[in-house]
């Protein structure tokens, strides 16, 4: 079976600096995998390239056995790549509920089934006691949650979690990475972009280290967090 998603020599420079630098992964359907490395690899780029927010400079794009390279990331989200941003893009003067209720209309244009959807996921995410509060008044880790439901309100096939679990307590982080194991269990595919390992590590099936641009390292776990260039393109972090 081929991978739900590959790239393949993608490039991305702005100007003069290289931010992606003839990056080729691949994900396998219903793996988790961690897109690591330190701050300003590409990773968050590589990620915009993914969801269609920019055309690689070079390269090509495949998702789910089709060659989505200049598709608008609209349709690619239609096709099942759904996304969480780095920045968190929640409408803040709107409610928890209709912040997912804006995800499920890309697949249900009826808006009583749009609804029943988003409070399916704030079931599933565990916000549904705060469905009519506003977003702006979610403590943050609510927040990085709230991302998640409004992408899975979207019904991916290929999840791009975007450091999600960063900046959370331990606990939090804990709530977070039983999140994305159910996600997973449901048949949906993670690419999750983590700066700090020890979050990342234990839940993925696959890393794969993003430095300068280039991929450095993919392998287990285990194995990358024990590579010596790894270790070192941390240390210069
Ligand atoms: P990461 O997510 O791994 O921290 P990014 O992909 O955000 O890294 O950034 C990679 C490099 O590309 C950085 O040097 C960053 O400053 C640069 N960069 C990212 N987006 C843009 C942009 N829109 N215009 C110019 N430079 C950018
Ligand atoms: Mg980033």
């Amino acid at each position: 079976m081929t991978a739900l998603l590959e790239t393949r020599g993608v490039w991305q420079r702005f100007g003069g600096l290289v931010a992606n630098s003839d990056v080729s992964i691949s994900v396998g359907r219903g793996e988790i995998v961690g897109l690591i490395g330190p701050n300003g690899a590409g990773k968050s780029t590589l990620f915009n390239l993914i969801a269609g927010v920019l055309p690689p400079t070079q390269g090509s794009i495949l998702f789910d056995g089709e060659d989505v390279t200049h598709m608008p990331a609209a349709e690619r989200c239609q096709r099942g790549v759904g996304r969480t941003f780095q920045v968190v893009k929640s409408f803040e003067t709107m409610t928890v509920v209709d912040n997912v209720i804006v995800g499920a209309l890309v697949r249900n244009t009826v808006m009583r089934e749009a609804r029943r959807k988003a409070h399916e996921v704030l079931e599933f995410t565990g916000l549904a006691a705060r469905a009519d509060v506003l977003a702006s008044d979610l403590v943050p880790a609510e927040k990085r949650r709230l991302e998640v439901a409004r992408a899975l309100a979207t019904e991916p096939k290929l999840l791009l979690l975007d450091e999600v679990l960063t900046g959370l307590t331990p606990t939090e982080a804990q709530t977070g990475v039983a999140l994305v194991r159910k996600v997973r269990d449901t048949g949906i595919t993670v690419l999750m972009v983590e700066h700090v390992m020890e979050i990342v590590m234990p839940l993925v099936d696959r890393a794969i280290v993003l430095d300068l641009g280039k991929v450095l390292v993919e392998g287990k776990p285990n194995d990358v967090v024990r590579d010596p260039k790894v270790i070192s393109a941390y240390l210069g972090d």
